[in-house]
């Protein structure tokens, strides 16, 4: 590992001016210290942000649920109002990572972490240096994306959280020197483009504050799944996070880990506005939502998994 400048912040415009030049932010530390470690990531300075008056979850005017950027995953997971009024994000922190990294990690830095490609972290790639090519094209990629791939990269989003927050229309809100923002989570990663390299819409130097879920009606009837290759502390090959309105009739889809970023399934929820919620109507949203997908050698059994994941658990919602 690289020598690096450590220093703690416990004011987020202290914060601000510690990071500006480049510096990066850390919260638990969980992804950011590993890809250091590896070679990945070489920050010359290190600004600790989690003695940051952050952390906690309340509540927001509009019904809906403020998180802390320094919010620990344990702790988001077990709080009585997200289990409530939000399972499936509950269900997606718990379904993520071990205990022990649970208790380490953030909201924060869970946003922000990186792709677990594993060309990612041996070989220089688009990802890492603009230019230099995807050795993942032409190797083995079965656990590599199906949807909105493009050749500059074809990596996934490796997030549990995100994918529950993407389905509740949560909104992120940062800091910069210049004042506050928000961006929708939804517009939060960019497609990938052929710019894999820029991953967020962050302005430079932003430090992630809290993420905002809007009082929802179909969160309190939500469900997480996800289907990974052993039984804990593995990364999704997909996951769904689906909730459901019985009053209304609409639905909420995002999937996991068929992506460069969390999936909305936006034509599965449409092909639902007009449809009775039948099993017959939910397999063919799957389908629907799924026909836009491409899926490399070797990866083709995610088309299937991730259709029958949509399916599955609208079922598991109705009464
Ligand atoms: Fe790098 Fe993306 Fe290719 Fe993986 S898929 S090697 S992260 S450019």
């Amino acid at each position: 590992m690289k020598e690096f400048a450590y220093e703690r912040a416990t004011d987020v415009r202290d914060a601000l001016i510690a990071a500006d030049g480049g510096a990066r932010y850390l919260g638990g530390g969980t992804n950011l210290v590993d890809l250091m470690k590896a070679g990945v990531e070489a920050p010359t300075r290190l600004v600790d942000v989690r003695q940051l008056p952050l952390a906690g979850v309340s509540e927001a005017p509009d019904g809906g649920l403020v998180i802390g950027a320094t919010t620990t995953n344990s702790d988001l997971a077990a709080h009585p109002e997200v289990r409530r009024r939000y399972p499936a994000l509950s269900q997606a922190v718990l379904a993520g990572a071990s205990g022990q990294l649970r208790n380490m990690a953030t909201v924060g830095g869970n946003l922000l972490q990186r792709t677990r490609c594993a060309y990612f972290t041996t070989q220089v790639c688009n990802k890492r240096v603009p230019g230099t090519g995807c050795p993942a094209i032409a190797g083995e990629h079965h656990n590599h994306a199906i949807l909105d791939w493009t050749r500059s990269c074809v990596a996934t989003h490796p997030s549990d959280m995100a994918v529950a927050m993407l389905a509740f229309d949560a909104v992120v809100r940062y800091e910069t020197l210049d004042g506050p923002g928000e961006i929708p989570l939804e517009e939060f990663y960019p497609p990938v483009g052929d710019t894999p390299h820029r991953e967020t819409a962050l302005p430079p130097g932003a430090l992630i504050t809290a993420v905002v879920l809007p009082g929802s009606a179909v969160s309190p009837r939500s469900r997480y799944r996800k289907v990974r290759e052993r039984a804990s502390y593995a990364f999704a090959t997909a996951s769904v996070a689906a909730g459901l309105d019985l009053h209304e009739g609409s639905v909420r889809i995002a999937l996991g880990g068929v992506a460069s970023r969390p999936w909305r399934a936006r034509t599965a929820e449409a092909f639902l506005l007009d449809a009775p919620l039948t099993a017959e109507a939910f397999r063919a949203a799957a389908d629907a939502e799924l026909a836009a997908a491409e899926p490399l050698p070797g990866n083709g059994y995610k088309v299937r998994l991730a259709g029958n994941l949509i399916e599955t658990v609208l079922k598991e919602l109705q009464p």
